[in-house]
């Protein structure tokens, strides 16, 4: 045993834990369970936790299902939601093993995001990442399910009390705190019951774990108080969708931010811009898993402060990729602007350091900033900058993926084409559904 191990024993004694989760997530993000009791936490560490992973999606084929868990003692957390209760219960994430290899399994999404990890470490850099994810708050009907029904009416940094769901905020903040997240902000956001919470930023293993807690936490908190949180990108058409902005930063070993550059006009290092050129190159099948869901692309279109074209600027919103100003040399930071909530955190942070690796590798020459409101753009404008424009639907996404082979690659070989099956029937599946407007516009039309 480690003495992380070890530390770990030492709290399941002291507060009570009768049971642990042992979470792991598969390849679309769902955070997946496997509850032990707390007693056997030592044979977890030791020898991992057998489980069958044949009904995991995109895990296994039947043939070969046995997988086996080995948490990771960082994340070591009790479950605030049921802390007032006699005993508790507390969660680790795993990686998950092969066992008919023993080695990491490649169908897992951590493991995917720890290569990408593992690359930028080969090049000399620690990659850092902090995710703004924006959510809706809803009102359950009498049965308890779910409304598209807002729990408030406020809008951007309104304050209570029109804000009257800033009582579960802060319950849900209560709750992140005391499994250990450092929150930075929480706001309402845009549209009426949204909502953003930021947290500090870490490296990108450990905000990735933070994003799919995240998820949990907050709907867990705000179920308590009868609201259904949702990660939906659009669940309201023609207000602001959901979008989960994610900055970026490279460390030097010395410890110095690789990105910051004292003399450049925007702080922003070469080889920041060759991160940023490698990323906007890259973006169209970075979209595919940042944006993995077919209403994902209804959050993609202009007017509501989502990118849309391909660009990169020190001000306006409407680029994909901002450089908000730093005030210190640590601050030096690029966020991408559209990932959304639903992603996989593993496999869209996995993408994103790659995408820019490989600008860094390549040497990619860095297009100016555009200050404009690319909205306002005609067609022929955004050709004479070279302005692209990101896939306007996920079988589009789904296509720029497969063409892309750094990212494609990036994915790894069991996830890449599990991903792209499951995406492309996924659209298909929605492609041939009839949808509430073609029934509102048509049906007594013709
Ligand atoms: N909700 C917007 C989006 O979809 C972002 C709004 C903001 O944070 N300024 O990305
Ligand atoms: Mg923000
Ligand atoms: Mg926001
Ligand atoms: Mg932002």
């Amino acid at each position: 045993l480690t003495s992380a191990d070890k530390k770990v024993l030492d709290e399941i004694e002291e507060n009570d834990v009768d049971f642990l989760r042992l979470q792991f997530t598969d390849i679309l993000g769902t955070v997946k369970n496997v509850a032990v009791p707390a007693r056997q936490a030592e044979k977890a560490f030791t020898e991992g936790i057998y489980f069958d992973g044949s009904s995991i999606e995109g895990f296994v084929r039947i043939q070969e299902s046995d997988m086996r868990l080995v948490p990771d003692p960082d994340t070591f957390a009790i479950l605030p939601w049921r802390a007032d209760e006699e005993s508790a219960a507390a969660r680790m994430i795993c990686d998950v093993y092969d066992t008919s290899t023993d080695e990491p399994f490649e169908g897992d999404p951590r493991h995917v995001l720890k290569q990408a990890i593992d690359r930028a470490k080969e090049m000399g850099y620690e990659v850092n990442f902090a995710p703004e994810p924006e959510f809706f708050m809803f009102e359950e009907d009498e049965t308890g399910r779910a409304t598209t029904e807002t729990a408030d009416h406020g809008g951007y940094f309104d304050l209570a009390p029109k804000d009257l769901a800033s009582d579960v905020r802060r319950d849900i903040i209560y709750g992140l705190e005391d499994m250990g997240f450092e929150i930075e902000a929480s706001h309402h956001e845009v549209a009426r019951g949204q909502y953003e919470i930021n947290f500090e930023y870490e490296d990108a293993l450990a905000t990735a774990d933070n994003v799919a807690t995240f998820r949990t936490v907050v709907r867990a908190i705000a179920a308590q108080h009868d609201l259904h949180a949702t990660f939906m990108p659009k669940p309201i058409p023609k207000i602001n969708g959901s979008g989960m902005h994610t900055h970026m930063s490279l460390l030097e070993e010395s410890g110095e931010n690789a990105f910051h550059d004292e003399d450049d006009e925007f702080n922003l290092s070469d080889t920041a811009r060759s991160y940023l050129a490698g990323v906007l190159e890259h973006a169209p099948a970075i979209t595919a898993v940042a944006n993995p869901t077919v209403n994902s692309y209804k959050r993609l279109v202009p007017g509501y402060e989502a990118p849309v074209y391909v660009a990169w600027s020190d001000r306006n919103r409407s680029a994909l990729v901002r450089k908000p100003a730093a005030r210190v040399p640590a601050a030096s930071r690029i966020e991408l602007r559209s990932p959304d909530p639903s992603c996989n955190p593993y496999l869209a942070f996995a993408v994103m350091i790659h995408a820019g690796l490989d600008g860094i590798e390549r040497d990619l020459e860095c297009p100016d900033p555009i200050r404009e409101n690319i909205y306002e753009f005609d067609e022929q404008k955004r050709k004479e900058y070279g302005i692209d424009t990101l896939p306007s639907n996920l079988g589009e996404a789904v296509d720029a993926l497969e063409k892309d082979e750094i990212i494609y690659e990036a994915l790894g070989d069991h996830v890449a084409p599990k991903f792209v099956e499951a995406k492309s029937q996924e659209f298909e599946e929605y492609l041939v559904d009839v949808s509430e407007w073609e029934i509102d516009r048509y049906l007594e039309t013709f």
